[in-house]
């Protein structure tokens, strides 16, 4: 299966342009290495640029051993310009060590300028992982998927688009 250079998304032969991001397909493909990368650069970017990955986080209050809801807000994960296919970007924050193996829900937005669209996504452990990790996988299409765990042993949610 044949890949579109830009964003990944698999083509049949003959098509002249990328579905998901309308890469022309029939480029020379012995044209100067430098004007298509340019090319495919410039491409990424007018989908990618200014597009970032939020998520709901809850401030809890464990007085009396309760565990007491007292505000949410989106916090800013990433911009999807820091994403490259095949790594699994960590956020740098450290939340409560839990280890779980329950399926749990993740509340995500995507904003691109000013619109936004929201993401309730589950995360199903297939073993233990511990939830004090969050991190990012960008997929083929301009998808992405939320990780919980570490590089060893996580669990992914299923897949979001980041463009609209
Ligand atoms: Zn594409």
């Amino acid at each position: 299966m044949n890949r579109c250079i830009v964003c990944k998304c698999p083509y049949e032969e003959g098509q002249v342009a990328c579905p998901v991001c309308g890469f022309p397909l029939l480029f020379d493909r012995e044209s100067d290495p430098a004007t298509l990368q340019k090319l495919v650069d410039d491409t990424k970017n007018s989908y990618l640029a200014d597009v970032s990955v939020m998520m709901l986080t809850y401030r809890c209050d464990t007085e009396n051993g309760l565990f007491e809801e007292k505000s949410k807000e989106y916090t800013k994960l990433f911009d999807a310009l820091q994403l490259s296919y095949g790594e699994t970007l960590w956020f740098d924050k450290d939340y409560e060590s839990v280890e779980c193996d329950e399926p749990i829900n993740v509340d995500i937005r995507v904003c691109h300028a000013d619109v936004s669209v929201d993401y309730t996504l589950s995360v199903i452990p297939e073993r233990m992982v511990n939830l004090g990790k969050i991190g990012i996988r960008l997929e083929d299409g301009f998808k992405a998927r939320i990780v919980v765990g570490s590089d060893t042993a996580n669990a992914c949610s299923e897949e979001f688009s980041l463009i609209s």
